[in-house]
């Protein structure tokens, strides 16, 4: 791995005329002007990152659990500036190579008859449009969501959210409703374990669709594995019942995989570990791990035959941006050539897993260890007999402290964490060296003392 680079005097110029400019002028997402300075990148290079002073840190977050592949991947790098060379860009109405081509592959790592891809800049837009298709394919108009989910910032992304980031943008777009999915660490159904959390979570979705009116529903969207609230994985059985819903209603079934998706569960897609087989797939990050901003949507032949003589009303100027689609094919290409699919699987049976579970042993603030592949919670508790939570639920402020300060003894230590509510999320990139990985793991070990301090049960 490369050391982080001492800057010259020179950058340390340029450096303090890039926090000016950054402090004067960028208003960042999530974020008020005066909260603290985010911290200024220099570089990064696989599975670290690194600021103006060097200092470096492992990425445990792979920034928003979209860097698959790690930082700077040269062939992800290459592809891109051949690309750049040849065609940069092009309007969605014409073909090009690079397109095309991610498209095919695309369609391939996908199930079944999903054969078609409607390409967006990112995850959101994706969603945006599956709900348009499905309302569309269906002519029904409403929408069934989960609490406890997030799709993305635009409005019926944010409105489909069931998320508090949602909040402040309510009233968002009409036609939408809401369902408890399965959570057997907190269950909405009292359940005593993750088989019955998962039946009377699809008989709850059962009545939520009779008392909806079935024949008004378009489309039930849903995370296969929740990501940012919890990396929620089903037990078995919760998709296919989804799934058989959804056949009895005439429903579409939409599988939002923008971040479960390309690997980062351990399959191409994480509903493939059920061998469940949705209408639409919304996919971004993994797709090219955002190297140039990509994402979309797949589509099961059924719903294309849709558009097949009427045109699809909806579109972007940069859909199927060449640079990239090429960065897609690229990392498509690592996918499969460096195994990283299996990899992600074999690293969270084998090595993740393993080592949460045996932190959950050690620390008495550890209440929750779930996930699967490269994609792991561990929630943090005051008491685990109550599962009080560390900090209560959408916390900010002094409320938050005590996640705050876990994270910042991470960052201390050298690891750059993913925290959110009382969680942390453990999603490093996927090629990530199995030392530094286990390096990162001892890290979270040595900082969840922090965490213990807070506990009280
Ligand atoms: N869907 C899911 C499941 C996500 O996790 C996200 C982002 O984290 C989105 C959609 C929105 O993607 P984007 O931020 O690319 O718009």
């Amino acid at each position: 791995m490369r050391e982080a680079r001492i800057p010259a005097d020179g950058d340390a110029f340029a450096v303090s005329a890039a926090r000016r400019d950054d402090g004067a002028h960028v208003l960042h997402s999530w974020s008020a002007i005066e909260m603290p300075a985010p911290t200024m990148v220099a570089g990064a290079q696989g599975a670290y990152f690194w600021d103006e002073t060097g200092r470096r840190w492992l990425d445990f977050s792979s920034q928003l659990v979209n860097v698959n592949v790690g930082h700077q991947h040269p062939r992800l790098v290459a592809a891109i500036q051949a690309q750049a060379q040849t065609l940069c860009t092009i309007a969605p109405y014409h073909a090009n190579p690079a397109t095309s081509e991610a498209a095919r592959l695309i369609a391939e790592a996908a199930p079944a008859d999903l054969n078609r891809v409607f390409f967006t800049n990112g995850g959101a837009e994706a969603v945006e449009n599956a709900v348009r298709m499905a309302r569309l394919h269906t002519g029904r108009h409403k929408v069934l969501t989960a609490y406890r989910s997030y799709h993305g910032a635009t409005a019926a992304a944010l409105t489909a959210s069931g998320d508090p980031r949602r909040w402040p943008s309510e009233p968002g777009a009409p036609g939408f409703a809401r369902f408890w999915g399965p959570y057997p660490y907190r269950s909405a159904f009292h359940a005593s374990d993750a088989r019955e959390e998962g039946e009377r979570a699809l008989a709850h979705l059962a009545n939520t669709i009779q008392v909806e009116g079935p024949q008004t529903i378009a489309a039930i969207l849903l995370e296969s594995v929740v990501g940012g609230n919890g990396i929620l994985v089903p037990p078995d059985g919760y998709l296919q019942g989804v799934r058989d819903l959804c056949d009895e209603h005439g429903i579409v079934m939409i599988a939002d995989e923008v971040m479960s998706g390309f690997g980062r569960c351990g399959e191409w897609f994480a509903i493939d570990r059920w061998n469940v087989v949705p209408d639409l797939i919304t996919f971004a990050k993994g797709v090219n791990c955002g190297y140039v901003p990509l994402g979309g949507v797949i589509l099961r032949d059924s719903i294309a035959a849709s558009f097949a003589k009427r045109a699809y009303p909806g579109g972007l100027t940069y859909a199927g941006h060449p640079l990239a689609c090429a960065a897609a094919v690229a990392c498509i290409g690592i996918y499969r050539e460096e195994s990283l699919i299996g990899r992600a699987r074999a690293l969270g049976e084998t090595i993740i897993g393993p080592a949460l579970r045996a932190m959950q042993d050690r620390h008495p603030s550890v209440g929750d260890v779930r996930g699967l592949g490269a994609f792991w919670a561990v929630e943090l508790v005051r008491d685990r007999a109550t599962r009080e939570a560390l900090v209560p639920f959408n916390a900010s402020g002094a409320a938050y402290a005590p996640m705050a300060e876990f994270a910042g003894e991470c960052k201390r230590l050298g690891l750059w964490p993913l925290v959110m509510g009382n969680r942390l999320h453990v999603v490093p990139p996927l090629n990530i060296d199995e030392a530094d990985l286990r390096a990162g793991l001892a890290i979270i070990d040595e900082a969840l003392h922090i965490a213990d301090r807070h506990y009280i049960g």
